[in-house]
């Protein structure tokens, strides 16, 4: 079998993604191989499938017992016999695989690299003839990897003892060069083929939002998204137990993880989240490793991590299945104060290194230009040739407030205070607060006392924290800093420097990709769908995603498969899969569409129309028109010109034109039908179209005789559908 039938065999997909084929294709050769793909990029399928192709046992080597449980689960269910070794199986279930290995039964068997040294399993290696040796998250190989294990080092040692040499390949997200050098050194690479892909996610929208209050941001949030599972990342435990708490004392359903709780409740927790009983996890960066959710629609950070690498990993954790899913950050400038303590406490060596990483980290908070680009260019990617249109600030305005009289209050206090407090003191004095402290010191008897009681304390602490960021104030001392003027202070007191502080704007005109999440659905079909997984994944005592995965399943809830032939062109749904849950679901589309067949009408039309809409805007793009670009057509349609010359005339395609019209069509425009549909010819397309339905305009064209155009087919299908 080749690779294609395999994939839409077993994992019913219908094409790879960049790189898989080819990897595949040089394994299949015999030759090493180091893929290199961001997170969701899809490195399992680059080595499974040669692993069904190749005579013999590949052996998986893998970092985390919870990575390895649910890539055997995952492989389970597409039919493909895998099994892992580790300390949680009992001395019976460990005789048991080994000796089914030993006759040959598994294609893939899932190691922890400390595996390899133990002598049973080397004898086991011997006995079997071992097709290839992949190892999964391999950054964890090199010393500069973050993840360091000291037996990956030995890894290729246990290959040289094999009497046959079998393939060694490897895969990571991690694509720095040292640790590139390092994989191939330490696990003594062949002339590997290497394939780098780009870093790119597509289906991740990034934004930087730079709210007054955070908690309050967070519940607009999820507001907009309720339904929708996604991990909130905080800096300290501190916040992770205030955040958790608020959002359930709101009747939010959200768990937390964190290295304060115990292991059993972590783990309850973290389970409820896998297993889509609780879809919100608030979590500090304790959580996530070896966690392969791929539904996870959105990665929240409450707080700013220390630098680019934290942020892409954990942000990374949102997409995996490839669906359009949000990566937002909020930033307030006392996120920098917090990472700058951690930094201080930490170990004295890398501390200039920590501090350069903080400051990209700052940039990225606070660039004007495209996120994305940012994100690539720090990775050493090529950036796009142009803004992404897909982020925060490719998307959103930037509201700029002039801050400078605020700024010299509270610099002027600053002053006046003699530069030997804190900003929440400084704060207080400026809030105008009757403390014991500012009584004692007279504080209330300064020109600047009370100068700001309008302010919420919180906004001025937060202009505290941005004077500090921007270099017109300073912290001096480590455990109870206080607050001092720089030499950038006095530009702002003398007066003439001015400065102001950025906030992006959301745009009232959302972003495109949301209207990929958006998509034409039928959701209440979609809820039947989950609940039916959700109770097939606990009998089977799996993750809901093993079962189908979301993206398969809002498939289903666009396309109503209702046989076995159309349940096989969903995507994700393979012959295994077919067999095992095709009816189960098969069946709750067909009672659907036999109870509410109104509501499938309804949806089917929608589908059609978003196809319409898609096409038009691909025109629309393409063009850079603006977008009522169709009303100018109109017009000149209207002052009685022809298609062919309106095209000419407007420098577009005779089909852009046609789809304006379309377009004008069904927004209720008036168009004369007889100019399109040749009047001798209408009932037979109408005819036509009730045999074949509007969704696809082919099987209306090939029912019809050769003369008919798809012109003529596409007003009578926009007229037909207009006058239901
Ligand atoms: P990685 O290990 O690179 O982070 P995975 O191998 O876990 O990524 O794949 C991420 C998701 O993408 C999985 O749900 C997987 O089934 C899916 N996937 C992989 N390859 C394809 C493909 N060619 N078409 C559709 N989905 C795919
Ligand atoms: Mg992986
Ligand atoms: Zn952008």
């Amino acid at each position: 079998m080749d690779p294609v039938s395999i994939l839409k065999k077993y994992y019913g997909y219908d094409s790879f993604r960049p790189g898989q084929r080819e990897l595949i294709d040089a394994i299949l050769l015999g030759r090493d191989a180091l893929g290199i793909m961001p997170t969701g990029g899809g490195k399992s399928i680059c080595y499974q499938i040669p692993a069904l192709l190749l005579e013999g046992v590949t052996i998986v080597i893998s970092p985390l017992i919870s990575l390895m449980k649910d890539q055997v689960d995952t492989l389970k269910e597409y039919g493909i016999s895998a099994e892992l070794i580790n300390s949680t199986l009992s001395t019976s279930e460990f005789k048991e695989v080994i000796s089914r290995a030993r006759v040959g039964e598994y294609k893939l068997l899932y190691v922890a690299p400390e595996r390899l040294e133990t002598e049973s399993f080397l004898h086991l290696m011997e006995e079997v003839p071992v097709a290839m040796v992949a190892t999964d998250e391999a950054h964890c190989i090199s010393q500069w990897g973050h993840d360091f294990r000291p037996s990956y080092k030995r890894i290729h040692s246990m290959i040289d003892r094999l009497e046959k040499r079998p393939i060694v390949a490897a895969f990571t997200a991690t694509a720095t060069p040292l640790v590139k050098a390092d994989i191939k050194e330490l696990l003594d690479l062949y002339e590997p083929f290497e394939f780098v892909s780009s870093f790119d996610r597509p289906n991740l929208y990034f934004e930087v939002r730079k709210p007054d209050n955070k908690l309050h941001e967070i519940q607009r949030y999820l507001k907009e998204h309720s339904n929708e599972s996604g991990v909130i990342y905080c800096a300290t435990r501190k916040n992770v137990d205030e955040v958790c708490e608020r959002l359930n004392k709101l009747g939010v359903s959200a768990t937390k993880y964190h290295a304060g709780l115990n292991e059993n409740e972590r783990i309850h927790n973290q389970e409820s989240f896998l297993f889509d009983q609780i879809p919100i996890m608030v979590a500090t960066n304790a959580f996530g490793m070896g966690i392969d959710k791929p539904n996870v629609r959105f990665v929240i950070h409450y707080n700013m991590p220390k630098n680019m690498e934290s942020y892409y990993q954990e942000a990374g954790r949102a997409g995996r299945d490839g669906e359009a899913s949000e990566c937002i950050l909020l930033y307030s400038t006392q996120d920098i104060m917090t990472n700058r303590y951690l930094i201080e406490m930490g170990n004295t060596s890398g501390r200039t290194v920590e501090y350069e990483k903080l400051n990209s980290m700052v940039d990225y908070c606070n660039t004007e230009g495209c996120l994305r680009n940012f994100i690539l260019n720090y990775f050493g990617q090529d950036a796009l040739e142009r803004p992404c249109e897909h982020c925060g600030n490719c998307n959103n305005d930037i509201e700029e407030t002039d801050i400078t009289i605020e700024a010299q209050k509270i610099l002027s206090c600053v002053k006046r205070m003699q530069e030997r407090f804190g900003a929440s003191q400084v704060a207080d004095v400026l809030k105008g607060a009757n403390t014991q402290k500012i009584r004692s010191l007279n504080f209330h008897e300064l020109s600047t006392y009370g100068i700001m009681r309008d302010y919420p304390k919180d906004t001025i602490k937060e202009l505290i924290s941005f004077l500090i960021a921007e270099g017109y104030l300073q912290l001096v001392g480590t455990q109870y800093p206080i607050v001092q003027l720089t030499e950038a202070s006095y530009g702002i007191l003398k007066g003439g420097k001015s400065i102001s502080i950025k906030r992006v704007l959301v745009k009232e005109n959302k972003k495109a990709y949301t209207a990929e999440n958006n998509k034409v659905m039928d959701h209440i079909l979609f809820e039947h769908l989950r609940k039916i997984r959700q109770t097939v994944a606990e009998e089977q005592r799996i993750q809901p995603f093993m079962v189908f995965a979301d993206t398969t399943l809002k498939e289903m809830a666009r396309f109503y498969p209702v046989t076995q032939e159309e349940m096989m062109q969903i995507t994700g749904v393979g012959e295994y899969k077919m067999e095992k849950y095709g009816e189960i679901f098969l069946e709750i589309v067909r009672n659907y569409v036999a109870e509410y067949p109104l509501e499938v009408e309804r949806i089917k039309l929608a589908l059609q129309e978003e196809r319409q809409q898609e096409s038009f805007n691909k025109v629309q793009t393409q063009k850079s028109a603006p977008r009522d670009s169709y009303k100018r057509t109109y017009e000149l349609y209207r002052a009685g010109r022809n298609l062919d010359e309106i095209a000419d005339e407007r420098d577009l395609t005779r089909m852009t034109v046609e789809n304006h019209l379309i377009k004008c069509v069904q927004e209720g425009l008036e168009v004369n039908y007889a100019d399109f549909i040749p009047i001798e010819y209408e009932a037979q397309i109408i005819e036509a179209i009730e045999q074949c339905g509007t969704m696809l305009l082919k099987p209306i064209k090939e029912c019809l005789p050769e003369e008919i155009s798809y012109t003529a087919i596409k007003f009578m299908v926009a007229k037909y559908s207009l006058n239901k």
